[in-house]
């Protein structure tokens, strides 16, 4: 099999404020990713997630929002597995699906509360609320467990992180949108209509109690 490679596992970052607001993050298409070795069989699911865009789906429009009403949505063309897997950006509009709708991160079908999973040790990152209390922030999508343990056996960041998926939290999440330009899209914001309010990216914003064990768990790490 082809190397797995990962998407989306990085940091947002710390001390951000505002809940609505989080600095720094992954790429998302309309970035300069990296591409991926020609010739090799990628195949979402297997050893591509399906969170990740391909070469064949450059092509962005905007819609109203059905998530955000009033804001109007970024969208990417759908055309997985046409062209080449493009690792350091995820999808646009998969990846708002995921967050939304908790399609797993790997394989793309929908995952139900008893089988749901995140990694929020690897992923994601701390908002700061108006009463100064801190958030968990969570950006990439759920996962299933028997794909959670895929994606650990084989993706080398998770690997080395020592990380087990963590069942999804029953306390309520608030899904929130991000109208900022992420990094990396500065040239495709530059050819949107002016003076609309753009989703170009969401996350999911946890409860207190769930962020309490996010907290745990990352200070129970071995130093890097
Ligand atoms: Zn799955």
């Amino acid at each position: 099999m082809a190397g797995w490679r990962c998407a989306g596992y990085i940091y947002i970052g710390a001390g951000i404020r505002g809940g609505g607001a989080l600095a720094g993050g992954f790429q998302f298409d309309g970035a300069a990713g990296a591409v991926a070795a020609p010739g090799t069989p990628w195949r979402v699911g297997v050893n591509v997630p399906w969170t990740v865009s391909w070469t064949a789906e450059q092509k962005f429009d905007i819609k109203l929002s059905d998530d955000f009403p009033g804001l109007v949505d970024l969208v990417q063309a759908q055309n997985p597995g046409d062209g080449l897997p493009r690792f350091a950006a995820m999808h646009i509009t998969r990846h708002r699906l995921g967050i939304a709708y908790h399609f797993c991160h790997v394989c793309g079908r929908r995952t139900l509360a008893r089988d749901r999973f995140i990694f929020p040790v690897q992923s994601g990152g701390f908002v700061t609320m108006p009463d100064e209390s801190q958030r968990y922030a969570g950006n990439v999508p759920p996962v299933h467990l028997a794909c959670a343990k895929r994606a650990a056996r084989l993706c080398p960041h998770l690997r080395h992180t020592a990380g087990a998926a963590v069942p999804y939290p029953s306390e309520d999440s608030r899904l929130m949108q991000r109208t900022d330009i992420m990094p990396g899209m500065e040239q495709l914001a530059k050819t949107l209509p002016r003076g609309l309010k753009i989703v170009f990216s969401c996350y999911r914003l946890y409860g207190p109690r769930f962020t309490r064990q996010v907290e745990r768990l990352r200070a129970a790490l071995p130093p890097p």
